[in-house]
């Protein structure tokens, strides 16, 4: 049956049940992940039951890497790549490095060849953009001084990587394995007669130089002009529209005819909006699709898994573990910390790092085609990876639960010595102080007003915005901020619900809405919760989230226009009343 359209039959099987065990793992407390990887395991080949396309997942897949790159791009400016150049570029090519030597050190004492252990080590040292995205966003640390370092490194092991895909078959010969001339690069150089490895290296290197210097310099102008103009017809549909056909659009083709990878492709074409004022809602536009094709990307890492291996080679799995975890950890920490920087940055590269994704498959599928990596290697690097994914948000809730005291260590640590690097300081998500305050979500039209006529009463508040701009200016005029989304998960503790006296919901969202107004209720049964709302249907859906009163926008708007008709209609009436007497 699901022969005829099993592009549609992936993608229904592989959310519904990303969706069943999601929940499930949510419900269990574990991360999502787990859940969405078990789906994809049961989807694959190796269990039995329904099989989805495995031609058709990672494609999916790839959509979803596309589009977290670009999401990353958006909040990256040129500049801020320039800032943490110095420490991403000898620290990716220094922990490639020394995880590349282990897994060879591996691979030799398994008997394997050289070149397979190169393979093998290369795949075992490179994380998975995805998975440090996701944990990144989740922890909100894609803004801060290490979240910069961190997405800055993934660049430069992206680089690599795209640098190794191209060397791999060329050097395949060399290694062990078959020889062919490389992909692309073959018919130009092979026109020119040219064969040499530098030749190859150069031709890439030049290729990625030229794709770069073209964002940099055409793209740069096109693509905000693009967005402003379609901004300006006033279309929603069609801009939403424009940022996917630019995201996917350029990664495409910086694919096609650079050879750069398709997450490199989207950053770029991500990080040239960046400076537009249009960045932030081309963000929000694309969020849905991010997380629905986010969610298949770990779908199709779990097909490829085949469970059994856990039983047959149990020892080369916890070695090959150990290095991505460990190796990676400890390479990364060591790196990070010689540069100067703090305890807290060097761990939370640490445990973003330690762990492997898509790269590691393309580059063992690439292993095995060419005959370099045996079979049972890409099983390895497979099982490690499910096992390093699914092991990572364990170390960023160990990361959180002592990141205070770590915090307070790097502080005495600077005091005390001046070789430190001097970080700036980061929002610390601690409950605020406030007792018998506002609460207030949501700092735009409405909010703003509320927030006014708050302060000028002197009445203590507390305000959560998700827009940076608007957070920034709001702590200059020295009012507290929480920046964030306030739906997700964490960030209402920061306004300690539970001693306020009013929450305050003035954000247009009723889903979020909803889920705020519930969560605030739980807090603090006696808070007064006042929300805002566009339609009757909302009003009652808030209110039976536990709202105390919703306000409906549209019906004040009609008020306000009717008070105003009617008090002309008035003075009418009374110019028209026979004087008394
Ligand atoms: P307006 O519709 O002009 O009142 O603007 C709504 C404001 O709420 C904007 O400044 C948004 O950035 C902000 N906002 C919307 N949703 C959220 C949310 N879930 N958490 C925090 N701020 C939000």
């Amino acid at each position: 049956m699901d022969h005829h359209t099993p592009l549609i039959a992936t993608i229904v099987a592989g959310l519904s049940l990303a969706f069943v065990f999601g929940a499930l793992a949510h419900r269990l407390k574990l991360s999502p992940l787990a859940g969405y990887l078990l789906a994809g395991v049961l989807i694959g080949p190796f269990t039995p039951g329904y099989v989805a396309d495995q031609a058709l997942a990672p494609q999916l897949a790839e959509i979803g890497v596309i589009l977290l790159m670009f999401g990353v791009g958006l909040h990256f400016s040129p500049a801020d790549l320039n800032a943490v150049r110095k420490i991403a570029i000898p620290g990716a090519i220094g922990q490639m490095t020394i995880v590349t030597l282990l897994g060879l050190g591996l691979a030799l004492f398994m008997g394997w060849p050289v070149g397979a252990g190169v393979v093998f080590g290369l795949a075992l040292s490179v994380a998975s953009t995805v998975v440090v995205l996701r944990a990144l966003q989740e922890k909100r640390l894609i803004e801060t001084e290490r979240g910069r370092i961190a997405v800055a490194w993934l660049i430069v092991e992206d680089l690599a990587m795209v640098l190794a895909l191209v060397l791999l078959p060329a050097l395949s010969g060399v290694l062990g394995g078959t020889a062919v001339t490389p992909a692309g690069a073959g018919s130009l150089l092979g026109f020119l007669g040219i064969t040499s490895l530098w030749a190859v290296l150069g031709v890439t290197l030049a290729k990625v130089a030229a794709f770069i210097l073209l964002m940099m310099i055409v793209g740069r102008r096109v693509i905000p002009w693009i967005l402003h103009y379609v901004a300006h017809t006033g279309s929603r549909e069609l801009f939403r529209l424009a940022v996917l056909a630019i995201a996917l659009g350029v990664a495409f083709a910086s694919a096609e005819l650079f050879g750069v990878s398709f997450a490199l492709g989207a950053f770029f074409a991500g990080m040239v909006l960046a400076e537009s004022e249009l960045s932030h809602q081309a963000a929000r536009e694309t969020l849905p699709l991010r997380d629905a094709f986010a969610v298949l990307f770990f779908v199709s890492v779990g097909m490829l898994f085949d469970p059994s291996i856990l039983v047959r080679e149990p020892l080369p799995i916890i070695a090959t573990f150990l290095i991505i975890v460990v190796g990676n950890a400890l390479a990364a920490f060591a790196i990070v910390r010689t540069f100067g920087y703090s305890l807290l940055t060097a761990l939370t590269l640490a445990a973003a790092l330690s762990q492997i994704g898509e790269f590691s498959f393309i580059l063992a599928g690439l292993g095995v085609g060419l005959k370099l990596l045996p079979e049972n290697g890409r099983d390895l690097i497979l099982a490690g990876a499910i096992l390093s994914i699914c092991a990572n948000p364990v170390l960023f809730v160990v990361l959180d639960r002592f990141a205070q005291r770590v915090r307070e260590r790097d502080e005495r640590a600077r005091a005390e010595s001046p070789r430190a690097k001097p970080e700036p300081p980061e929002p610390v998500l601690e409950p605020t102080s406030l007792r018998g305050h506002a609460v207030l979500v949501g700092h735009g039209r409405v909010g703003s007003l509320v927030a006014d006529a708050l302060r000028a009463r002197g009445q203590p508040l507390i305000v959560i915005e998700e827009s940076q701009d608007i957070v920034d200016r709001l702590r200059a005029q020295g009012i507290e901020t929480i920046s964030g989304n306030a739906a997700q998960p964490g960030i209402l503790k920061g306004a300690n619900l539970a001693g306020a006296r009013w929450f305050i919901s003035a954000i247009p969202n009723p889903f979020e809405n909803g889920n705020l107004i519930e969560q605030a209720r739980l807090a603090n049964p006696s808070l007064d919760i006042v929300a805002r709302a566009h339609s009757d249907a909302e009003v009652e859906h808030l209110e039976k989230f536990g709202a105390s009163l919703v306000i409906m926008g549209e019906r004040e708007i009609a008020r306000g226009i009717t008070d105003h008709i009617l008090a002309q209609l008035d003075v009418d009436d009374a110019r028209e009343a026979p004087l008394p007497g």
